[in-house]
Formats: C-alpha cells, structure tokens, sequence
C-alpha cells in the first residue's frame, strides 16, 4: 500500500482530496466537524515534515454553478481552529488564481480550494480538469474515503498525473485496514451482523460476506422476509415477499458454506408503527395479524450475546429495530454493548455502512468499538466486494 508515512514532505506541496462535505447551520457554521478532525493527522504529518497542504473538496450539491450557499470559504475558520493554523482561502480550484495562490504557499502552511462541484467537469471525471487540480500539487495524496466509491476527476482521474508520486492519507489507510480485517485477515471467529429495514438493499452484502465470515446474525426488518420464506407467521412486519426465494437462497448458501446464521426467535411486536404503541413479546414466528415485529426480543438477544461474545472479529451494519423510537431501541442498545464488552475482550469491531453510524453515535458506541467507517455509501460498496474507484487509482 502506498501510504503517508513512505514520503517526505519537505519542501513538497501535498494536494490533498479530504471530504469536507459538513453540515452547516442556517449561519453556515459547521455543525459536526467530525470530517475535519478525520483529515487532520495527514496535514499535520505534512506540516511537521516542512511541507505544505492544499487542500481540495466538494460540499454539497451545486451541479456545476457557482453557490454562494455551498462555498468553502465558510468553513475556512473552522478548519483553521481545529489543524492550529491559519487556512488561506482561494476562490477556485483550478485556474490562474489557484496556481498563484499555491505557487506562493510556504511550507507549513494550509490552503483551501473553492468547491471542486463549482465545476462539472468534477463529478464528470474530466481528465482535463483532473489535468488542471495536478498542476496544484508535487504529490497527490486521499484522504477522502467517503467519496472514494465515485470516479471523479479529484478523487480518482488525478491520480494518473502523479505515476510516482500518489498515496493513502492516514484516514484512508485506516479504512482500508478495516476492512481488510473483516474480509481477509481478521482473527477468526469472524462475525457479521446486518441489520436495517430490507433484504433488498443488504443482499449484495449477504452474498459477498458469506465467503468471508464464520457467523452472521440477521436483525431489525429483514428478519420476516427470512421467517416468512420459512413458513413462520409475521402479521404486519415489513416484509418482502418477492425476496422470500432469495432468502431461502441465502440460508441454502450460508449451509453450504459452513456458516452459522442467527436469526431473531422472539420480537417485541407493536400494534403500530408508533412511539407510543402497545407492545408485546412473541415468538419471531407466530405474530399475530394486525402486530408488527419492531425490535429483538430477550432470548434473541441472549443468542446474540453468546455469539458476539465468541467472535474476534466483528462488523455491525445496520440497527436491529427501529432504534429512532425509545420502544424499539433496547435491542440496537444491548448489540452495541455486547460489540463493546467484546471489544474490551480483544476483539475487533468495525461499524460502517449506510446509516449505521448515526445508531452507533445516538447511544454513544463510537468510542467503544474499534473503528467507526466515515464512509456510508464507501463502505457499503466495500463490504458488497466491489473495488473503489479512488483506492484502485492510487494502487495503480
Ligand atoms: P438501513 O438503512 O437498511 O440500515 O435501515 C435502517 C432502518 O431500518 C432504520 O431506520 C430502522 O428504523 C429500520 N428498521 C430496523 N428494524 C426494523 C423493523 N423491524 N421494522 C421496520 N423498520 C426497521
């Protein structure tokens, strides 16, 4: 892998892809600055190596316009509060003024690219554009994960024009590792719970997991498609009936394969889909009609712990009930304690995909578990087997 830590900055001006796709208030301030703390040990690394940092990112949706709503000049002094420096700011990202910009850049300081999406030649992976972002930088340097599943001309096409001179930034290099250890070369036994609203949308994961783990656990909605394909009863759980072959595919597949699924055997059902709904605790395969199953129940939850607690490795995508709703939140809480407990044991455990993080962070697991993914769609691509087009550029 070519990572950070194999160059030498000084006297170099690093070209730097972070995601500072952040959320702003209505007086554009930042909101979260997770995303900026994410990026900052790879400028810093550069800075304390004598070289300089430019650096490059989207925010927001602009479709190619100039928006004042979506310039990067307002996270300017946030960006500058949390690397320690003062950021400079110039108001394109290609063109005359950038390069003067940058050609007038000394070592241990920090400058800003306008909106790289200001220009649809970006997402449009324009190799003359892509042409004009080299010239901005002697080495060119990723650190945006969340973006690294799109082929646009900072995240990938660039790379091209940097054959010797292109590398992982500290974060990416982290979640490359993460998911290197779920799919290859974590401790056996390894683990992977999938839970969310829908075979549907997790069945490219289903697939491509099945080669690499020795037990998986099913939750939250897709739970009825697999009950319902097996004969059982689900009342009116979200349930997918044109899915129900490909569950028992799924199940036929796991066997084959020697893996052992875990499915939910009891649910807290609801008589609504409501925060103040009346609930009940029933067997996954006997709800009534008129009753939805919208969380584990306690035996399910005791077969869970068992097998979390004998895993060494573990990846969590996707909430076991409909965790938004204090109700139907307590399985989603006790997963997240028992990922911790085995953490604390020695484990390894990697939440990431689509929204699970939002889960991970509203009960305060983020701290607990080994790596939080900052990719949601990234690390969805990742765990479906499919190469990034961001992380292949600079392997090239
Ligand atoms: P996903 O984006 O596929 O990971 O799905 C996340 C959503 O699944 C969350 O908003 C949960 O509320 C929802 N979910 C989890 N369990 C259930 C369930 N039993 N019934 C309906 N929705 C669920």
């Amino acid at each position: 892998m070519k990572v950070l830590n194999d160059f030498n900055f000084e006297n170099k001006k690093a070209l730097i892809r972070v995601d500072f796709n952040v959320p702003l208030n209505d007086k554009f301030e930042v909101t979260d600055t997770n995303r900026i703390e994410a990026a900052k040990p790879t400028i810093i690394k550069i800075l304390e190596d004598g070289g300089s940092a430019v650096l490059m990112s989207h925010l927001g949706r602009p479709d190619g316009k100039r928006n004042p709503d979506l310039t990067l000049s307002n996270i300017v002094a946030a960006v500058s509060d949390i690397i320690g420096v003062t950021v400079k700011f110039v108001e394109d990202c290609i063109g005359e003024k950038a390069k003067k910009a940058v050609a007038e850049l000394k070592s241990g300081e920090v400058l800003l690219l306008e909106n790289l999406r200001y220009h649809s030649e970006e997402e449009q992976g324009d190799e003359a554009f892509a042409e004009k972002l080299s010239e901005l930088g002697d080495v060119y340097v990723n650190d945006a994960f969340g973006t690294a599943h799109r082929a646009h001309a900072s995240t990938t096409i660039v790379a091209k024009y940097f054959p010797n001179a292109k590398c992982f930034g500290l974060l990416m290099a982290k979640e490359i590792e993460a998911i290197e250890k779920v799919m290859a070369t974590g401790e056996k036994p390894v683990l992977a719970i999938l839970g969310g609203a829908k075979v549907s949308s997790k069945i490219t994961i289903i697939e491509n997991i099945l080669d690499k783990v020795d037990d998986l656990i099913i939750g939250g909605g897709m739970t009825y498609t697999f009950i319902k394909a097996q004969g059982g009863k689900v009342g009116d759980s979200i349930c997918e009936d044109d899915k129900m072959d490909l569950a028992m595919e799924i199940l036929a597949m796991a066997k084959q394969k020697g893996v052992n699924v875990h499915i939910p055997v009891d649910v807290l059902a609801a008589d609504d889909f409501d925060a103040n709904a009346n609930t009940q605790v029933v067997d996954v395969d006997k709800i009534p009609d008129g009753w939805q199953g919208l969380d584990a129940g306690p035996d399910t939850l005791q077969n869970f712990k068992k097998v979390i607690l004998a895993s060494k490795t573990i990846l969590w995508n996707g909430p076991i009930g409909v965790f938004e709703m204090e109700k139907f939140a307590k399985g989603t809480i006790a997963v997240g304690n028992y990922i911790d407990e085995a953490t604390r044991n020695g484990a390894f455990s990697l939440v990431g995909g689509g929204d699970s993080v939002a889960a991970v962070k509203q009960f305060g697991f983020e701290n607990k578990v080994s790596y939080v993914s900052t990719g949601g769609g990234a690390m969805l691509e990742s765990l479906e087997g499919k190469t990034l087009p961001g992380i292949a550029a600079i392997l090239a």
